[in-house]
Order: structure tokens, then sequence, then C-alpha cells
């Protein structure tokens, strides 16, 4: 049997480097709070949580005078918040997802009305949808414009930093076909991030080779999501989020296997999936 990885596997820019903020920041002022899970994995908060760092939903749980935001970003209406409290905010937002916000931010300048073609109850989503201000709407389904009456004159069109691309021309084609009217004008801005982009491109060349392919990530992971359902349209494939959830019987007969995993998931989880892997052999 023959393991192999996908390139570019375990944490992404954006999360490796939230990581290290929280960490070096947990160790010297002796444990942090953050706001939302830094990331989507258990096995990872586990770790944190060890070092010090407690997760608070709102800025009214908090304890302590220190609060980082995570990768996923946050809104406008949280960043005040926190410096009407004087509580110091550590911002962890990935570069990417700092682009996308940038570009909401600028449409509703613009006095554009905003579609995030994303997840409505992900963090990152409704981050960029507050920067967007009153005029958006996060939606994965075009047909919502199908009965609209007065279509806005001015759309922007953003995706969620984790979508697949190819869904999301899908869906900006949609929204043209039924949207775009006389004297209107639509805005596409591609906020899809590279890392995502590269990650699933490797992956699904793995599949191409593999007779069976095992994605390392959360069940909450969209991104490793996105990873199970593209290789599953190739090779059989199994959504893993430890190594305990590997099926002997999975194995059997096969001899390419490929291993890939989400953004979230740290290198320790994917070298226990590989372990198990061969110690099945
Ligand atoms: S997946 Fe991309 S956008 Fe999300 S944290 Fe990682 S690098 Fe940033």
């Amino acid at each position: 049997m023959k393991v192999k990885k996908a390139d570019g596997i375990g944490f992404c820019m954006g999360v490796r480097r939230a990581i290290d903020i929280l960490e070096k920041i947990s160790t010297e002022r002796g444990g942090v709070e953050t706001l939302g899970a830094v990331v989507h994995n258990q096995q990872v908060l586990r770790r944190l949580d060890q070092i010090g760092v407690r997760i608070v939903n709102s800025i009214s749980e908090m304890q302590g005078n220190i609060v980082v935001v995570s990768s996923h970003g946050v809104g406008p209406k949280v960043v005040e918040e926190i410096k009407s409290r004087n509580i110091e905010m550590v911002d962890t937002t990935c570069p990417f997802v700092k682009r996308a916000q940038v570009a909401a931010r600028r449409l509703a300048e613009s006095d554009f009305f905003t579609i995030v073609f994303g997840d409505v109850d992900h963090p990152e989503v409704k981050g960029i949808l507050s920067w967007a201000g009153d005029e958006g709407i996060a939606t994965q389904d075009a047909t919502t414009f199908t009965d609209i009456k007065n279509p806005p004159r001015h759309l922007g069109v953003l995706s969620q930093t984790t979508q697949v691309p190819a869904e999301f021309a899908r869906f900006t084609t949609e929204i043209i076909k039924r949207v775009l009217i006389k004297d209107s004008e639509i805005r596409i801005i591609d906020t899809i991030c590279h890392d995502i982009r590269r990650r699933q491109v490797d992956s699904l060349n793995l599949a191409k080779e593999s007779e069976i392919v095992l994605v390392v990530g959360g069940q909450t992971s969209a991104n490793s999501r996105h990873l199970y359902e593209l290789c599953a349209n190739i090779t059989e494939t199994h959504l893993v989020e430890t190594a305990s959830e590997v099926k002997k019987s999975w194995l059997k007969g096969k001899h390419q296997i490929g291993v890939t995993s989400g953004a979230s998931t740290d290198e320790h989880t994917i070298d226990d999936v590989i372990s198990r892997l061969e110690s099945m052999d």
C-alpha cells in the first residue's frame, strides 16, 4: 500500500499566522480570550486550551481585558464595541479575509448592494457582510433573485474566501442572467483565497491518482468539506477528523491512498492519520 500526501497540506498561511500570534500572546500574558473559535479544528483548540486560550462568544462574556480576533475577522460594530469597552484587541484576521472586507466596504461606500456568495452562518461571511453596511445579503442560491421586482441597479458580488472557484463562476453567471437590466451595473470581485485555490487543485490531482482519498479536517470546517466534495466526485473519499475514525474496511484491496487536509488541520493530526494507515497495511 502506498500513501501519498497532497502538496501544500496542513495549516494555511492565515491559520498558521493566527496560531503563532495567539500562542505568543497567551504565553506572555498567562492566558488570553478569543472571540469565537480561532480555527474550526477540535484538536488544535484542545492544544490551545492547554496554554490558557479561552473562547468567548461575545464581548460581554469576557473576563479579561485583551481579546484576540480570529483569522475569520469581525465586522466594524464589533471593533467599535471592543474599543468602547477599552479592551485591547489583537487582530489575527487573515490578509485574504481583510481583502474581502475592504472590497465590501468600498462597495458600500459607492452605494452598491453586496451579495456575498457563502455560508450565511459562517463567522467570516457575517464579518464581510457587516463591512457592506445594511446593504447586502449572503447566499449560495442565485434563485433568491428570481422574483425580485426592483433589482438593485448597482450590485457587487464577492465570495467567501474558501468557496470553490467554479461554483462562484456559476453563481455569478446566474446573477447576471437574473439581475442585469438596462443601465444597471454589476461588479464581480474574486475574493477566493490563493491557498484554497491551490489546495483544491492539488487535492483534485491527488484524487485522480488515488483509489481512496482521506481528507483530514474538522466536520465544521467549510474548506475541508469542499475538498471532500471535490475529491468524492473523482474517487472514494472520506472526511476524518482524527486517526481513530479511519476504518480498516475502507482499505481492503486498495493500493494507492491519498491524504489531503483542510486549512485548519495541523501536521500532528495528519501524521497520526498516516501512521494509522501504515499500521493497517
Ligand atoms: S483559508 Fe485562506 S483566507 Fe482562510 S485563513 Fe487560510 S489563508 Fe486565510
